[in-house]
């Protein structure tokens, strides 16, 4: 199989997410590729393996296949694959150094700087939160033990959008790595490394597995370089791998990325604009309204504007629980990215340290019909409100 950048890069994104890290079996000519749940394989008679599989935590067939697959889809040179979202990010913090210190979103996953603050201090590993949208913020946060500048655009879960290629100059400037959460954006919709930054994430639990089903994780890095290699070693040696299976429904997800991500962005466009002209909504945050302050620049940045969106309510904590709760298609969960609509109350899932309004409800804006979501939300603030 002809991995690496190359290979799609005439073809349509369409056609890319249908195709990409992808052949009929060589075996068997299956068109569904197999999954490969053997934890070893047989050695060579002269010790080595000419197929290129030892141990299944080193590499294994579904999962080399997916990690071609996401390289293509982000133009990397080459991608891993972790067995969660948060893996992912791990293993980039575990390839630097005791007394390194990262740049973060003051809007991140919560996850994230959770981890950094409760984790990673123990190896005195330190972090700054600012606010990406001000480039100057960012280059007012770095330090001279600075080596890490984790972007993520879209934020979570205010929306807030960076300029991926102003904050990648000053990664570089400071001889710090880039790395862009793509999770919320996916690769069809912003491109990361093609905008200067050294490694896309994604959560694969979200968009592009789809069905909320798995949990997976991946990085694709722009170069094959020392630091590919360095995390690459952390994914071998502490072993968070993707699990096969998960592997092969990450990639049945993939399949179908180009026809639900339009329709993503079409459901959350219509909610978005239903939700800011509705008298039970204070703010609502989304890209795609020309109210939202980085308008502009998501434009520019992203093909479309994603399914994810949030909105606050007066009333803070009460009011916005008494919203969710009388909604009846749309239902209360967390995580994103599933084909169905989620809601949720953000800040009783971040904990005591968020920052997140009480009245804010973060919303993954599915694929049902705009109409049938609109109408569920209308009346759940009609009943709230009489
Ligand atoms: N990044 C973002 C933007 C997320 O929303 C999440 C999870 O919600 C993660 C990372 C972590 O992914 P996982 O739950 O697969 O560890």
């Amino acid at each position: 199989m002809t991995a690496g950048p190359d290979r799609y890069n005439n073809q349509s994104a369409e056609t890319r997410v249908v195709h990409t890290g992808w052949e009929p079996d060589a075996l068997t000519g299956s068109i569904s590729p197999p999954v490969h749940f053997s934890s070893t394989f047989q050695r060579d008679l002269d010790g080595g393996y000419d197929a290129g599989f030892s141990y299944a935590r080193e590499n294994n067939p579904t999962r080399a296949m997916l990690e071609a697959a996401i390289a293509e889809l982000e133009s990397a040179e080459h991608a891993l694959c972790f067995s969660s979202g948060m893996a992912a990010i791990t293993a980039v913090v575990q390839a630097m150094s005791a007394g390194d210190h990262a740049v973060v979103s003051d809007d991140a996953y919560h996850g994230t700087t959770t981890m950094l603050r409760d984790v990673f201090p123990r190896w005195n590993f330190e972090f700054t939160q600012a606010d990406l949208t001000n480039p100057d913020a960012v280059r007012k946060a770095v330090r001279p033990n600075t080596r890490l500048i984790w972007i993520e655009t879209p934020t979570n879960p205010r929306v807030k959008v960076a300029d991926i290629a102003a904050l990648a100059q000053i990664g570089r400037d400071a001889g710090a790595v880039v790395a862009v959460d793509n999770t919320w954006a996916t690769p069809l919709l912003q491109s990361p490394l093609d905008l200067g930054a050294d490694i896309a994430m994604h959560a694969t639990t979200k968009y592009l597995g789809g069905h909320s089903d798995l949990l997976g994780g991946a990085l694709a890095f722009r170069e094959n370089n020392e630091l590919a290699a360095r995390i690459a070693q952390v994914q071998k040696l502490c072993g968070a791998v993707a699990a096969p299976f998960d592997c092969w429904l990450t990639l049945r997800g993939i399949r179908t990325l180009a026809v639900r991500m339009p329709k993503h962005c079409e459901n959350a466009q219509a909610v978005a604009e239903f939700l800011e002209s509705h008298a039970g909504v204070e703010r609502i945050h989304y890209p795609g309204l020309a109210s939202h302050p980085q308008h502009e620049l998501a434009q520019r940045q992203m093909k479309a504007f994603g399914g994810m969106l949030s909105f606050e309510v007066p009333g803070g904590r009460e009011r916005a629980f008494e919203v969710a709760n009388r909604l009846r298609l749309i239902k209360r969960a967390t995580s994103l990215g599933g084909v169905e609509s989620l809601i949720e109350h953000r800040a009783s899932i971040e904990g005591p340290h968020t920052p997140t309004p009480e009245g804010l409800l973060r919303m993954s804006v599915g694929i049902e019909s705009a109409a049938d979501l609109i109408a569920d939300l209308d009346g759940s603030f009609g009943e709230t409100l009489g």
